[in-house]
């Protein structure tokens, strides 16, 4: 499944992405056009769907550039993966799943619901499903083994994981770039209700921003006119599937836990024209 490239050697497949070496001890990472749902990754892919979280990813990186240095050294890759790869550091990354959130949804839900905080940050009470938060809060996790999910964790853990200093400009700059990220969408009509992000550092220990960034795999957007707290938010990019999947149409049963069905055609054009729209009204480029 995973492609093989002259030249790279295949270090790792996540859901989504596929991460290669390179000669010179740089690393190749790939953006497929595969799409999950519900913890599971659907068939058939969402044709270029790589390319345009890479280039989303990319637009990123360079809005935040002043905030904090980036991974990606160029995107000059080899042929069979233009357009969807980047050539990056090969960092040592920090074991913390670097999360910042400006609502309260999905596990930071849950977590409130049973504790009346998100990662050990208090919040007030009253919130819901959907609720804005007095202000953005960073709410780590550490990432769970394959099939699991990553377990929400609170700021002394990072601390006593990574040391207090490289904790505490983990949750700077995770804010930093939350909040920038944040006011750029919204005066796009799109809210991000929250976003995972990963660091790694150099060998002279500066902290690098890796790993893909503001893309609909590692954020929740929101369309921003449609918001309505007490329930789930439909997904910018992913509604029309989920959609589909939960409908008597596609026969599937979520709780049976059974590989979902094949995707039809017409939902997998939907939901590439969804992530175009996504990376245009973003960015302001066309695809
Ligand atoms: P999932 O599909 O659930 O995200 P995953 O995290 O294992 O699973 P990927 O996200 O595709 O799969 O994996 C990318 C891997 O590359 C992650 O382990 C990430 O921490 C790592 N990574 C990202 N940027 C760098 C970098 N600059 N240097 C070293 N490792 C990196
Ligand atoms: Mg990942």
């Amino acid at each position: 499944m995973t492609p093989e490239i002259p030249g790279a050697t295949h270090l790792h497949s996540g859901k989504v992405r596929d991460l290669y070496t390179l000669p010179d001890g740089n690393l190749l990472m790939v953006a497929s056009d595969r799409i999950s749902a519900f913890d599971h990754v659907l068939e058939p892919g969402i044709p270029d769907k790589g390319e345009i979280l890479t280039r989303m990813s990319l637009w990123w990186f360079d809005q935040l550039a002043d905030l904090v240095p980036h991974h990606v050294i160029s995107t000059d890759v080899p042929p069979d993966v233009a357009g969807r790869a980047v050539v990056c550091e090969n960092l040592a990354m920090f074991p913390v799943e670097c999360v910042a959130r400006g609502y309260l949804t999905g596990s930071g839900l849950i977590d409130y619901t049973q504790t009346g905080a998100v990662c050990g940050v208090p919040l007030p009470d009253g919130l819901v499903d959907g609720s804005r938060l007095p202000e953005p809060i960073f709410t780590p996790a550490t990432k769970a083994d394959i099939g699991e999910h990553d377990e929400n964790v609170d700021f002394d853990h990072v601390a006593r994981t990574v040391g207090p200093e490289v904790a505490e400009r983990l949750r700077e700059l995770t804010l930093a770039v939350y909040a920038r990220a944040e006011g750029i969408a919204r005066e796009r009509g799109i809210i991000l209700a929250d976003t995972k992000l990963e660091f790694g550092a150099r060998e002279d220990g500066t902290i690098v921003l890796a790993d893909e960034v503001l893309t609909p795999d590692s954020s929740r957007f929101w369309p921003a006119d449609d918001l309505r707290p007490g329930g789930p938010q439909p997904s910018y990019d992913k509604q029309i599937v989920r959609n589909w999947l939960l409908s008597a149409e596609s026969g599937w049963d979520k709780a049976a836990d059974a590989p979902p069905p094949t995707l039809p055609p017409e939902v997998v054009e939907r939901t590439r024209a969804r992530y175009i729209e996504a990376y245009e009204r973003l960015t302001g480029l066309t695809f």
